[in-house]
């Protein structure tokens, strides 16, 4: 099944152009939505989910069209939103039971079965009694991807799942998606570029409401190979090198800055070509929509 987006547009009352003519081509898979918060993710990810509209544009999801049949895509998605509130005085097996029969698992027997599956395979089963008011981000979050993996969806949609976990709980929780996304679409949309790197095979970057870039994390690493350089300087230095030069990012090291510079051929003295990385795809594309 494959999740086809075409020329999807938003404009929000107040004039906030959310997505400018989104077109995206979703295999089976994880997918990796990256964007800088404000780029239209959760904007697209709402509406994937049937839960806003747009002006213009139109999503398929195999032979679903998503504008049109709500509730058929309901019936087949999975969705972990941003935020989301749970009765913090119900534990975490009667929290997944009321979504199992609201997804419509109404047979007890059922119920009770997947249930419990779901609460081993997210690594819940120890905490199943426990209050989920008492637990942690990330044994939410893991609540949260039980919930939407009801049902046996064919099209899971996680938005910035790992904001706030901690990297054992990160790890653990991207450990847990990469189970669950090989024969359905899983889209994870995020700004943490690491997020994407080990798990997607395909990747999209959108900013400003629009689609900078879509492939293999490889194929878009190969395309700025060689173009990619850094420098070490000082932080009196950086108005001037920012001024003369692509600089597509900044970091520091042991205290210092370090630049990197978007150029087809060196920049100048002191500056050394390096291997890119999916980081510096990243930030290119998302400096170049900046100063567009
Ligand atoms: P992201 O998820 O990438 O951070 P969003 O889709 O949330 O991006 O937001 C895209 C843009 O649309 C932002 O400028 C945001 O402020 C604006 N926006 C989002 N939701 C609304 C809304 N309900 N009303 C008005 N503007 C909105």
């Amino acid at each position: 099944m494959e999740l086809v987006i075409e020329d999807l547009s938003k404009t929000y009352p107040g004039g906030t152009r959310a997505l400018r003519g989104v077109s995206l081509k979703i295999p089976t898979g994880m997918f990796g939505l990256l964007g800088p918060n404000g780029a239209g993710k959760s904007t697209l990810m709402r509406t994937i989910a049937t839960l806003q509209e747009p002006d213009a544009g139109s999503i398929r999801l195999g032979d679903i069209d998503v504008l049109r049949d709500k509730d058929g895509v309901r019936r087949v998605l999975g969705y972990l939103p941003q935020e989301f509130g749970l009765y913090p005085n119900l534990s975490a097996e009667v929290v997944l039971d009321h979504f199992a029969t609201l997804k419509g698992i109404t047979r007890s027997r059922e119920r009770a079965r997947v249930v419990s599956a779901l609460l081993e395979q997210t690594n819940l089963a120890d905490v199943r009694k426990v209050n989920v008011g008492g637990f942690s981000g990330g044994m939410k979050q893991r609540l949260g991807i039980a919930i939407a993996l009801l049902g046996d969806p064919k099209l899971v949609i996680v938005d910035e799942p790992t904001a706030g976990l901690d990297p054992t709980e990160r790890h653990r929780f991207l450990n847990l998606l990469s189970e669950v996304g090989e024969n359905i679409v899983v889209i994870l949309s995020t700004h943490i570029v690491e997020d994407v790197r080990e798990l997607c095979s395909n990747v999209a970057i959108i900013a400003r409401g629009a689609v900078r870039q879509q492939g293999a994390p490889d194929e878009l690493i190969a395309a700025i190979q060689g173009k990619i350089w850094r420098l070490r300087t000082t932080r009196d230095a950086l108005p001037d090198l920012q001024q003369r030069h692509r600089v597509i990012s900044t970091r520091l090291i042991a205290g210092r800055p370090e630049i990197r510079v978007f150029a087809d051929a060196s920049p100048g003295e002191g500056f050394a070509a390096v291997e890119p990385d999916l980081e510096d795809v990243y930030f290119h594309q998302v400096s170049a929509a900046e100063a567009a």
